[in-house]
């Protein structure tokens, strides 16, 4: 089963910021335009997704409308070609119950714009508790995000951060609200299960075929994890979002540099890095050709 997996090109996400401090690393985008060329460098170095959190200019993460649109119009002008996911459940609660700093899911964010609207939205299959926050996902709210995804036309991608969110996916499945093919992102050693490579072995086995997955180690885990997700026949992510180092005890100087050592590895590994367009057909995005998306942006570019 692995072995025909590994036949399949890999597909490389980028999560330039997601809530990064810059004391962390300096390097992390903040406004539209940064968080535009750090993508545009990461597509050049092999990025084929972008996994986007909007943020406001002192650096806290974005809830308007109106900065997701920003954000969505410079990506679109910039790097037209690269798969947009962006998230819209990053706000942990900490104090309380507070689900009104979540984003809510509506054409506002693309600014009712479909030539800026994102083609991934990230799921949370469950709740969580991580690092000392709580993420409440519950079963009604999954469900409800879930249903406003497919009916804006945007695909899922499924988090999930211990093996019994990856259940309530499957339950979902059967009650017909999830669609095959699923794409699914194991997140290890965030706080969630921990980035023992037994436990991703786990996950994939679980898996029915013809799955995507993705398979992401917090912090110093991210090349480890990478690396046998790549032997696996999985994607990968790194960013900024998900490791302020390139090697231990060196900052990284950018996303574009993370993505650059990931694309390494897959040479070493022997795994092709997917083109534009088969990220897109892999990831059942392909109604939309690059080159028709290069026509559609061809004016927001000038
Ligand atoms: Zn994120």
């Amino acid at each position: 089963m692995f072995s025909k997996l590994k036949s399949n090109p890999c597909i490389i996400t980028c999560a330039i910021a997601g809530t990064t401090s810059r004391r962390l690393n300096p390097n992390v985008p903040i406004t539209p335009q940064e968080q535009a060329r750090a993508i545009e460098e990461a597509f050049h170095a092999g990025a084929r997704v972008a996994h986007v959190h909007p943020r406001e200019d002192d650096g806290s993460e974005s809830h308007r409308p109106e900065r997701y649109q920003e954000v969505l119009y410079e990506i679109k002008s910039r790097c037209p070609e690269i798969i947009v996911e962006i998230s819209t459940r990053a706000t942990s609660i900490e104090d309380g119950i507070d689900r009104g700093s979540c984003v809510e899911l509506t054409p506002q964010l693309w600014g009712n714009d479909d030539s800026l609207k994102p083609d991934l939205v990230s799921l949370n299959t469950g709740t969580l508790n991580l690092r000392g926050r709580i993420f409440l996902n519950s079963p009604l709210d999954i469900e409800l995000q879930a249903r406003r995804i497919y009916n804006a036309g945007i695909i899922p991608e499924l988090d999930v951060f211990e093996i019994g969110q990856m259940e309530n996916a499957f339950d979902l499945v059967r009650q017909g609200v999830l669609r095959k093919p699923l794409n699914f992102l194991f997140v290890l050693g965030s706080g969630g299960i921990s980035a023992d490579p037994a436990n991703l072995l786990h996950f994939v086995r679980s898996l029915p075929p013809g799955t995507h997955w993705t398979g992401l180690g917090a912090g110093r885990y991210n090349f480890p994890i990478a690396s046998l997700a790549i032997h696996l026949g999985g994607h990968v992510r790194t960013g900024l979002e998900d490791t302020t180092y390139i090697r231990k005890g060196i900052k990284a100087k950018s996303n574009g540099q993370l993505v650059e050592q990931m694309a390494n590895l897959c040479e070493i590994y022997g795994r092709s890095i997917a083109t534009p367009q088969q990220a897109r057909e892999l990831l059942g995005l392909s109604s939309q050709t690059v080159s028709n998306l290069n026509l559609a942006y061809a004016e927001l570019s000038n």
